[in-house]
Order: C-alpha cells, then structure tokens, then sequence
C-alpha cells in the first residue's frame, strides 16, 4: 500500500525549497504527499527557530501528533530544519515521542534514516558539520507549476547580534552556477517560466567559490537569463553592504530580470544599526537605494526592521518611523525583537518590555501600510505585466498574477490564461494588492514599466 507523507512547513523561502526537496526525496521512494494529517503515515515537521513564537508553534503541533500516534502507533514523527539543528536535546527532552531529528545539512538523509527508525523501532537525531556541503541534484517537488523557488547559495557569515542563521545554517557556501543552470533549465522544460534565486545574502553568491572558478551575481543572472524559456528572474535576500552598481546595472540592462529588491534595513538609527552589527549607516543604505533608482526609478523595495531591539529608545524608534517614510518602502517584513540563544543580542540586560515592543510594532505597521498604499495609488492608469499564477483563492472566476514589483494583482480573466504573461490595467489598489482589467490589444512596452 502507498505510504502517505505529510509536511508541516514553517518560516523563510530556504525552509520551503528544503521542504520540496525532501518531498522529492520521499516521492522517489514511493511515498505520496498529503495535505492530511489523519491520513499520514509519516509527519514531518520543518522548523524555524528565528522567532521564539515559532518554537513555540514547533511544540504545541508536535503535542497534536502525539496524541495521533497514540491512536496509531506505526505513525513515523519527524524534526527537521533549524530547530533540530539547534535544540535537538530541548526537542528530545520535550517531545521524547519524535522519531527522527534531523540538522539543516542532512535533510537528504531522511528516507534512509526513516528506513532505519522503522526497522529498529529506536529513534535517531542526525546533526551534522554546518561546514558539510549541502549536496546538488536532489529529487524534489515543487509546490508551484510556473515559478520556482532555486538555492544558490546557503548559510551566511555575518553574524548580526539579534540572528540566528549563522549558527543553525552555518557560515555561507555558493552553489556551482552550472549546477544552478541545469536545475533551472530542466525547469523550463517541465514548463516552469519564473525563477526566485534564494540565499540569506544573496549578492555575494560566487566570491567564495574555489580559485579559479569565483564569479557573481551579476554574472549568474546573465548566464541565467539567458536560458532558453526563462521569463523571468528575481533574486533575494539582499544585504545593503554586498549590493553593487554592477548588480543593479545588471538588472537595468536584462529585460527578464526582475526590477525588485528586498533590501532589508532593519532599523533606522545609526546607533541600533550599529549594535545590531549590520555594517552599514543609514546614510549608506540611502545611497544604495539611491543608486537603485537612479537606474529603475520604479523599482520596487521592501524590507525587514526589527523593533524593540535592546535598549532601543523612543529616539531610535522614530528614527526608524521617519526611514520608512523616507525610503516609500513597496512592503516591510516587519517583526518585534525576539531573544534568540547563542546570540550576543540575547545576553543584554537592556531588554525592553513586551508591551513596548507591542506598541511599536503596531506604530510602525500601520506607517508601512499607510507607506505601501501611496506607493501602490500611483500605479493605477497603469499598464501592468502579470505572470499569471492561478484564480483566485475567494473566487474561482478572478485570477492572480504577479507584477514585475512582485505585487499581487487580481483581475477577471479564463483560466487558460494560467502560466502566461499578460498586460493588465490597474483600476483598483489596496496596500498590498492590485485590481485591474486585461489590456487586449498589443501594448507598448514602455507603458508596462
Ligand atoms: S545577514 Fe544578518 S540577519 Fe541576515 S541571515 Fe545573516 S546574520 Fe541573519
């Protein structure tokens, strides 16, 4: 009979592709994946470890499944992701019923090692050198059909002092751009038409490959963009001190690069910048963003900032308010500052209360929403290019597409227009998404920009 897989998937786009991965993985092996958990006979958990409210989302599931297994006991539990990595003993000691725990680097050992727990009935935690290569090729299984998700480069050595990453994913390593071109055209041909290159930092892709064979960014996104069947290419996440006018050149120049950068700030006091060790002023990430829109003056940016970081003051708050106005932010991911073990940020004395990061979180969310909604007016009476994606969730008859901005569009359409790009006209916008009409007629391309 068909062993059933069930994926539980929490935090950043890394932790989905590793997701896809290991469904991949488990598909090779016969397994078929399923959204319910009643009917799995493997429960697989992928975990982030950025936020402490996600650990604690980690261990009230893993509570659910228990009692599942209480039920049927053949049922195989499973910790992968940046939890295992970090807190395996905390995840053995609180959830001793879970079969396997598995680091961020061994992810492909997951149908072996479940072979193992079922044949020996003894539960195995498998946690590995962070330095190990992560290797290429794998099987895996999108969860999209026209866009994908492609690694090109894992860990990051940066260090700043409220992250985690580095000590669960492990100092940065690029993959080898002709591994990543097969994968992408490979892709093409299974009809893929859309490409998001992921990596914490993903502007220094290439420097630390062997002598000899060092490239970049800029130079990836030629060689990428250039496959046959590629529409379109987005890459993310950017650190402000590795963005380079060569890269931004890059995506001036290459029509199927996409104008869009996540480009965290963080924070916008020099004084918080700086004890979150992010290596560079307010004024440099100005300059950056400058740089950017001299060259696509409609580019669009979003970002990440942090509030209530320790010993942040109402002053450095406001500072942070006055940037995100400033900057006319697309969208922040915005979150409160969370103690995270290991990190220096953690061990200060200087924490604030929970209240007053609530209340600043919500101050600076409704600022990114007010920042988002002006940014998006603007584009109404404009000519938009969609990648249409599906219909949408609330009605079977509008479909979504996203802009070259990333933005998400709804407007009425056939389904057959599913995977095609398309020209759309703005009527309608909210803070975070389109509404427009489809342009019939041949569009000029300089109103679609
Ligand atoms: S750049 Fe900083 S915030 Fe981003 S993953 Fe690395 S350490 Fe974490």
């Amino acid at each position: 009979m068909t062993k059933r897989l069930y994926v539980k998937t929490y935090g950043c786009q890394m932790n989905l592709s590793d997701s896809e991965k290991m469904v991949g993985l488990m598909a090779a092996k016969g397994y078929q994946l399923t959204d319910d958990e009643l009917e799995a006979d493997v429960l697989l958990v992928n975990t982030c470890s950025v936020r402490e409210r996600a650990e604690e989302k980690l261990f009230s599931l893993l509570g659910q499944w228990n009692q599942l297994k209480a039920k049927k006991p053949s049922i195989l539990i499973g910790v992968t992701g940046c939890v295992a990595q970090q807190e395996k003993d905390h995840v053995r000691k609180r959830a001793p019923y879970v079969d396997l725990v598995i680091g961020t680097h061994n992810f492909h050992d997951l149908p072996d090692l479940l072979d193992e727990v079922a044949q020996t009935g003894s539960p195995i935690t498998r946690i590995g050198n962070l330095k190990a290569p992560i290797p290429d090729d794998l099987p895996t299984m999108r969860e999209g059909k026209y866009h994908a998700w492609v690694p090109i480069i894992y860990g990051c050595s940066y260090f700043c002092t409220y992250c985690i990453v580095p000590y669960t994913r492990g100092p940065y390593q690029s993959r080898q751009p002709e591994a990543i071109a097969r994968e992408i055209a490979d892709l093409t041909a299974e009809g893929f038409k859309e490409f998001t290159l992921l990596g914490q930092t993903v502007d220094k892709y290439g420097l630390d490959l062997p002598e000899g064979d060092k490239t970049t960014l800029a130079a990836l996104l030629r060689l990428v963009a250039a496959l046959p069947g590629v529409e379109r290419v987005r890459f993310l996440t950017s650190h402000p001190l590795d963005m380079t006018e060569e890269l931004v050149a890059t995506v001036a120049e290459l029509s199927n690069v996409m104008e869009y950068f996540h480009f965290p700030i963080q924070a916008g006091s020099d004084k918080v910048l700086g004890e979150m060790k992010r290596l560079y002023t307010v004024d440099q990430y100005r300059e950056k963003v400058a740089m950017i829109r001299r060259y696509l003056p409609d580019a669009t940016i979003s970002g990440d900032i942090i509030v209530g970081f320790p010993g942040e003051t109402e002053e450095d708050f406001a500072a942070t308010l006055a940037i995100v106005d400033e900057i006319d932010f697309d969208s922040n991911n915005t979150a409160s500052y969370s103690i995270r073990p290991w990190t220096p940020a953690g061990k200060r004395e200087d924490q604030l209360s929970e209240d007053v990061k609530a209340d600043r979180l919500r101050r600076l969310n409704q600022l990114t929403t007010e920042v988002a909604f002006r940014r998006n007016r603007r584009l109404v009476g404009t000519v938009q290019e969609l990648l249409v994606e599906g219909p949408s969730a609330k009605n079977p008859e509008v479909l979504m597409g996203r802009t070259r901005g990333n933005k998400q569009c709804f407007f009425p359409g056939s389904p057959d227009l599913q995977g095609q790009l398309v020209k759309v006209e703005i009527t309608e916008v909210r803070p975070f998404t389109l509404r427009g009409e489809l342009v019939r007629t041949a569009v000029p391309l300089e109103l679609a920009l």
